[in-house]
């Protein structure tokens, strides 16, 4: 037989007049009758003289056992817990809590229970923290009372059983589409394995078991009742909690917290032992993998009953982006809610214990600390969509990159004076990626080293030490690199520009001298550059290097105009200087339709310097060059550098490059890169605060204005909107001189749907600015 039930016999409806008649008959009440939904019963609204009722005629093929279960457990709560908020039940005139009537020739159980006046959860949006609080606690008070309460009905057979999950596995075939039957399969067999033989051994008790929103009425911002009992039954006490939990994550942008705020309210009343608490984000997964599986199944066995399936397209949403969270992190962040340590306590440890010119994002700093894909977490359970971080290139905590770290820390680390096959290995990989002549690799531990390393090469390579870069630029933190980055040395407690450094300006069409509507505008940005080539000969010395990024962050989130590296470096070479492409921010994919951000350029650099996205957050950086490059810098003094290409770095970036290849995260860049991109331009025409829109692959940047003409920054009000946005639980950031531009570089995992909840985000925050 199938397990999935496809709904009761329906009989004929009863009408308004007869459930009228019945009030009067059976409990002597005269009122007006108004037809409810119901699944399978005859409900009526009753409005009498002496209060609001909801009068309950069973369906006619139920089982009377169950009503007899449902009227006792009511009954028995009531006893243990009189402010509990189940509604009270008025028993016939006769003194029975279940009256019988004939309707159409059949028999009918009947019973009436007081109307409780409110809001159904599911009208209630948005749900506040409070509210799913005051959830958790209806339902342990609920259970609290039932903890001894037995009843023979209860010990049902019932589809919902979260212990019954197995008997799903054959259903799984109605489900259309095949990405799906494959998530719900991949879970079934995780929880067969893992869950099931522990579920077996916790506690037991009757629950509710169906706190679902249509089954809950809330009134201000609280929970004030808990309806329809029709799914008792005796199974683990924790099931309520996490079917409760389950329904509550369905449409949130959080799903996560709102079930810690279900679960933190819950505790409060009844505490769970650790084996509940392990049970526990599983069992959410199933009654969701449940509900999905059964509404398909009812689909397709019978469709009339579409009433069924409204939790659906929410439940899937849910499971596809949680069903790969490991269950041990989930736990933590489901009970994490009172973990938290006070904010302004650790601000203060960190300004004792800390150097101080480290500063902290968000006005209200943010205690991250848990991260998976393009999730962070923070010590409250929050969870934020990470638009920010581009380190965790292929996703934070990418499970594939923590199993290299862990499995070659267990083995050996050393040092690079040794013959190892990863560093191997992975410069040959790396090498793959890049045009000739760029196939000598130095690895190293950050971008500020590999900066450094760069700067040394072209100087033993031209025997000059002029360096041209971009106004605005900055490159990392030596002493060496501040002097090479405008950022720094003309920001604050900045010594200003040194003599052997040149500036030229930001190749910016949109606040620069050349526009995007000019063709030429490359071409004129690079003739700053051969006038800084020149200037550099005027002092009667030569160029070592031009050191930009392909792409320009510090910048201000800048895409490079057509043309421009190419007369720059045609420039530069031509005196003899080294091209130095700092690729630190950008590289590894990112931009989408190309793999390295200088190939928009269409131009192959002497050197290139790599960092951040390279190890997904282990430190590693590189420079790659040319053979006759590194020749000139082989000049008898040794290079070491004890942490540089260590078997275990070299382990995770071989890993991390592997990651990128088999979940094709630069094409996932480009497509989910073009979605936002054109989403963020949409709102160009509703937001005159939004000059510009820009970016390629996921390196996007939104320039904020407050006059389309004179382009006057909107400084201020691009830090008002980062703020609103993470506290909307979206992470990003502000960026470039003037510093109003938003910027947007996450996660390469970022999928379609964020893309999409960040500009709708963003809209809202702007229309309410
Ligand atoms: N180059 C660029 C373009 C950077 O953005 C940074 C860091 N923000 C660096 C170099 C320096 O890298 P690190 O902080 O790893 O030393």
């Amino acid at each position: 037989m199938s397990p999935i039930d496809v709904g009761r016999t329906r009989h004929a409806a009863v009408d308004a007049a007869e459930a009228q008649r019945v009030a009067r008959e059976l409990w002597g009440l005269h009122g007006q009758a108004v037809r409810l939904d119901g699944e399978y019963d005859d409900n009526f609204r009753l409005d009498t003289s002496d209060g609001a009722y909801v009068l309950k005629i069973a369906a006619a093929n139920e089982d009377p056992a169950l009503l007899a279960l449902q009227a006792a457990a009511l009954d028995h709560v009531r006893r243990r817990a009189p402010e509990s908020v189940v509604p009270r039940v008025r028993k016939t005139l006769s003194g029975e809590v279940l009256g019988r009537v004939e309707l159409c020739d059949t028999q009918r159980l009947v019973r009436l229970v007081e109307f409780i006046p409110g809001a159904l959860l599911a009208d209630v949006q948005p749900q506040s923290a409070a509210l799913l609080r005051s959830l958790g606690a209806a339902l342990g008070e609920l259970d609290v009372a039932l903890l001894d309460f037995q009843h023979p009905a209860a010990h049902r057979q019932l589809q919902w059983d979260l212990r019954r999950a197995d008997a799903l596995r054959q259903e799984v075939v109605r489900i259309p589409e095949a990405a799906r039957r494959e998530l719900v399969t991949r879970l079934i067999d995780r929880v067969e394995l893992e869950l099931l033989p522990i579920l077996a051994k916790l506690r037991e008790s009757v629950i509710h078991g169906d706190g679902n929103d249509f089954n809950i009425v809330a009134r201000d911002d609280r929970v004030v009742g808990v309806l329809d009992f029709g799914d008792m039954l005796r199974t683990a006490t924790v099931c309520e909690v996490a079917i409760a939990g389950a329904y509550a994550m369905a449409g949130k942008n959080d799903p996560m917290g709102a079930a810690a705020h279900v679960v933190a309210g819950y505790e409060g009343v009844l505490p769970l032992r650790d084996s509940e608490r392990r049970a526990l984000f599983p069992l959410m997964l199933t009654r969701l993998a449940m509900s999905v599986i059964i509404s398909a199944a009812r689909k397709t066995r019978a469709p009339e009953n579409a009433y069924y399936t409204v939790h659906e397209e929410r439940a899937w949403r849910v499971l596809e982006q949680l069903v790969d969270v490991p269950w041990d992190m989930a736990q933590d962040v489901l009970f994490g809610t009172r973990a938290a340590a006070d904010i302004s306590v650790s601000i203060a440890r960190r300004r004792a214990a800390l150097g101080r010119n480290l500063s902290l994002s968000y006005d209200t700093p943010l205690q991250i600390v848990r991260g998976w894909r393009q999730y962070l977490y923070d010590a409250d359970g929050r969870e934020y969509l990470d638009a920010y971080n581009n380190v965790p290139h292929v996703g934070h905590s990418h499970p594939r990159v923590v199993a290299a770290a862990a499995r070659q820390m267990a083995v050996l680390n050393t040092n690079t004076r040794y013959l190892h096959e990863n560093v191997l290995r992975y410069a040959e990989r790396l090498t793959a990626t890049l045009p000739a002549p760029l196939r000598v690799c130095y690895f190293v531990n950050s971008g500020s080293e590999a900066n450094e390393l760069a700067l040394r090469m072209a100087r033993a390579h031209t025997r000059q030490v002029d360096v041209i870069v971009s106004e605005g630029a900055y490159h990392g933190n030596t002493q060496e690199l501040v002097d090479v980055s405008p950022y720094k040395y003309d920001g604050p407690g900045g010594a200003g520009r040194p003599p052997h450094v040149h500036e030229v300006p930001v190749a910016d069409v949109y606040r620069g001298a050349y526009k995007a509507n000019d063709a030429d505008a490359g071409a004129r940005y690079a003739a700053y550059v051969a006038e800084a080539v020149e200037a550099i000969g005027a002092k009667r010395r030569g160029v070592s290097a031009f050191l930009i990024e392909s792409l320009l962050s510090a910048g201000g989130q800048i895409v490079l105009p057509r043309g421009y590296l190419k007369d720059a470096f045609v420039a530069v070479r031509d005196a003899g200087g080294v091209c130095i492409v700092d690729e630190v921010q950008v590289g590894f994919g990112r931009v989408g339709s190309r793999f390295w951000g200088f190939e928009l350029q269409d131009v192959v650099p002497d050197i290139v310097v790599m960092g951040k996205p390279m190890g997904n957050g282990h430190p590693v950086g590189a420079v790659v060059t040319s053979r006759e490059i590194a020749d000139s810098f082989d000049n008898g003094m040794e290079y070491f550098n004890t942490f540089g290409g260590n078997p275990v770095s070299m382990a995770v970036a071989l890993e991390v490059l592997a990651v990128i290849e088999d979940e094709r995260l630069q094409a996932n860049a480009l497509r989910v890169g073009e979605r936002l991109l054109s989403g963020l331009r949409g709102l160009l025409v509703r937001h005159p605060l939004i000059g510009d829109v820009r970016g390629a692959g996921l390196f996007v940047g939104i320039e904020l204005v407050r006059n389309r003409e004179t382009l006057e920054p909107a400084r201020a009000e691009a830090k008002v909107v980062v703020n609103a946005l993470k506290d909307r639980g979206i992470l990003t950031g502000t960026e470039g001189p003037l510093g109003n531009v938003i910027k947007i570089k996450p996660p390469m995992v970022f999928a379609d749907a964020d893309a999409d909840r960040l500009v709708e985000t963003l809209d809202r925050v702007l229309a309410a600015m």
